[in-house]
């Protein structure tokens, strides 16, 4: 009779043992950053205004275009299909330059952080400046950090209703205006702010405003660094960006190890330049402690810095115990080696091909706009039918014919075909002879749309499909745009 004590008991433990096993969920803990002041601060702080004000005042800057053009410098005009940027003005023929431009934005962005990590996400990026906005708000309602520290774990009192229903009405004004002002970039801005309070906007531009308002006043008030550690995918494609060339907010524990506390003087010779006074962490927008080394929540927002130069000025210590480091340089302090100079930092293969790769868009775009065709002929074959015998044999094919004026004056163009040696053309609507050429005005930034017959006398074109092409060209400058079409006979 078999024994339970024959049967072995090994020693292992499932690796996701029920009782070890952590919840997936895990509460959010509340951040309030200590106000910090210094080098970084103050970049962040121009940055933040010379930003806001670029979003707030681009639509209402003003640009005269002539007459029956919108005179707004940056305009998305959906209903005209064209994107207008000061003096430039993109057709939807030529949306290659807008992808142009983001590959120059994905391109440049790569080349700040092989140089510079995170540098979009601690100065640039519209999270972070909405948050630090949002914060700058928390704080002149609130107070410093114990204040608001003790006021959120404070019961609903009058004082703390107050408080919080101010800073919440002040953080949806914002929002308001940053949803408001999206919106303008689509439509000339001050007729759609007064259509906006009469209620005569479009309802998709309501629709617009609340959406942005929400995400704005969410994201940036109650979301805040989630959205950079769970939401945005930019940390970890940034983490296969990275090299040991590039720069990023670096503890040097090498100077600062082993932290103590100690008095100016004390206990020089055992411990650190880190006095573990922990300021680094209250002002981190993160919350994370810079020390525990390069983390994925860093956004190199460089404001532990900031707070660990104070901290050494007071304690007499060097700064830049927590400075902007590559892991070269940091391995070469901490082995007592000569630091790679910056100059061999910023130029290096890996930055050089990302700068000539910008460089070449950059520069591909500009003459591609320098020698872009301002007038141009779009042409569709009537489908069915694609031709027709007339009852004198001849045969006529219709065509449908876009002439489109690109410049911001009125043109005097000849519509042309050639390549069919006995073909003439008639228009529809015009009640002029059939010919070979047609004149007309073509009105500033405009299209017109024709609708094309090409007749062939009898026997005068191969049966099947002849090429030929349909022209326009400008009477008075020099440009000339060609359209190759197909003329469709009867196959015998
Ligand atoms: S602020 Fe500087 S001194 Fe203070 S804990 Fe951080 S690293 Fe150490
Ligand atoms: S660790 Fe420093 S650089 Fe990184 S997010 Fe926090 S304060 Fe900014």
């Amino acid at each position: 009779m078999a024994d339970v004590a024959d049967v072995e008991k090994v020693d292992v433990e499932a690796v996701n043992a029920r009782r070890k096993r952590a919840p997936l969920y895990a509460a959010r803990k509340s951040i309030h950053p200590m106000r910090v002041s210094g080098t970084f601060r103050r970049l962040k702080w121009r940055l933040m205004a010379v930003m806001l004000a670029i979003y707030y005042i681009t639509p209402w800057i003003r640009w005269d275009r002539g007459e029956g053009l919108p005179d707004q410098a940056v305009l998305i005009d959906m209903a005209h299909r064209r994107f207008f940027f000061f003096f430039i003005e993109i057709w939807p023929q030529e949306f290659y330059y807008v992808a142009g431009m983001l590959i120059m934005a994905g391109v440049g962005l790569f080349l700040v952080t092989s140089v510079l990590g995170r540098a979009w996400c601690g100065y640039a990026c519209p999270q972070t400046v909405w948050v630090d906005l949002f914060l700058h708000v928390e704080r002149w309602i609130e107070g410093r950090r114990n204040a608001r520290i003790r006021l959120e774990k404070a019961p609903w009192t009058m004082d703390k209703i107050v408080k919080r229903g101010t800073k919440y009405l002040i953080w949806l004004l914002i929002a308001v205006a940053t949803g408001g002002a999206w919106v303008f970039y689509f439509a000339d801005a001050p007729t759609l702010f007064v259509d906006l309070f009469t209620g005569e906007a479009a309802t998709v531009a309501y629709a617009t405003i609340a959406v942005l308002t929400a995400t704005t006043f969410i994201f940036g008030g109650f979301m805040r660094e989630q959205v950079c550690t769970y939401m945005c995918p930019w940390p970890r494609i940034q983490g296969a960006m990275l090299d040991e060339n590039s720069l990023t907010v670096t503890y040097n524990d090498w100077r600062g190890e082993p932290r103590g506390r100690h008095r100016k003087g004390e206990g020089a010779d055992k411990l650190g330049d880190c006095v573990d006074c922990n300021m680094c962490v209250a002002v981190c927008p993160m919350g994370i402690d810079i020390r525990d080394g390069s983390q994925l929540e860093c956004i190199t927002c460089a404001l532990c810095i900031d707070a660990c130069n104070g901290v050494m000025a007071k304690t007499g210590g060097l700064p830049n115990l927590i400075s902007y480091s590559s892991l070269n340089a940091y391995e070469a302090h901490a082995e007592g080696k000569e630091t790679p100079r910056l100059l061999k930092v910023i130029f290096r293969p890996r930055t050089l091909i990302y700068m000539g790769l910008w460089a070449a868009v950059g520069i591909a775009m500009l003459v591609m706009l320098g020698v872009r065709d301002r007038l141009d002929v779009n042409v569709l074959h009537d489908r069915n039918p694609q031709y027709v015998t007339l009852s004198d044999g001849s045969i006529r094919n219709g065509f449908t014919v876009k002439l489109l004026n690109m410049e911001q004056k009125p043109r005097r163009v000849l519509l042309a075909i050639s390549g069919l040696p006995d073909a003439l053309m008639t228009v529809a609507g015009d009640d002029f002879w059939p010919s070979k050429t047609r004149e007309y005005e073509l009105a500033a930034d405009k299209v017109l749309t024709l609708h094309v017959f090409v007749t062939t006398p009898a026997g005068s074109v191969e049966p099947g499909a002849t090429n030929f092409r349909i022209s326009v060209i400008d009477l008075v400058g020099i440009e000339q745009a060609n359209y190759g079409a197909i003329f469709y006979a009867p196959e015998n």
